[in-house]
């Protein structure tokens, strides 16, 4: 499932809420960080597609008092009202919102630049313990994704989560800039 639950002390951020029907899963991750829904003040959406944005409405329905947040040129395609649009460089719950167009043109990723933590939704995918591109039928713009890419390698962080594939746990900048390298 597409969706992550960063916590700090006792309250928390989700980032991306999954497919439709995902606000229990959700509440259970919660729970076993000693949370619930009152204690989720922002939801990041870092961008429009269902897997990502499905549980939207439901998680906004549990955790009242949050923020949404979404890049502006997504926000036609999440089917939600009361969402806040972003165009990156934003400061979140002490995460960078990092504008990275291209999968889709309000793409946006999350960095916890004192945790070293880059929460990149669809902008990386893994596989095999490297990153990788995703499969381009999937993506908008493959251009403006190799340089939001090239942008991301740029940033310094050691843990990479991304919604499709396994963490990437350790010098993940490293692992970003290869594939940045690779790319024509
Ligand atoms: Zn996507």
């Amino acid at each position: 499932m597409s969706a992550y639950v960063l916590a700090r002390g006792n309250r928390a951020a989700i980032v991306d809420t999954g497919v439709e029907g995902s606000a229990n899963a959700i509440g259970e991750t919660l729970q076993t960080l000693g949370l619930n829904y009152d204690d989720v003040d922002h939801v990041i959406l870092t961008h429009k597609h269902a897997d990502h944005a499905g549980s939207t409405a439901e998680v906004m329905a549990m955790a009242a008092s949050a923020t949404v947040y979404a890049g502006e040129a997504d926000l036609s395609g999440i089917d939600v009202d009361g969402i806040t649009g972003v165009l990156g460089g934003e400061e979140v719950f002490g995460l960078e919102l990092v504008a990275t167009p291209g999968h889709t043109a309000g793409h946006l990723c999350a960095i916890d630049h004192t945790a070293g933590l880059l929460v990149a939704g669809d902008a990386l995918f893994t596989d095999g313990g490297g990153v990788v591109e995703g499969p381009e039928q999937f993506f908008e713009d493959v251009p403006r994704s190799r340089q939001s890419i090239r942008e991301l390698a740029a940033l310094s962080f050691n843990t990479l989560l991304v919604g499709h594939g396994d963490p990437i746990e350790g010098n993940a900048d490293t692992a970003v800039a290869d594939l940045a390298a690779s790319l024509p």
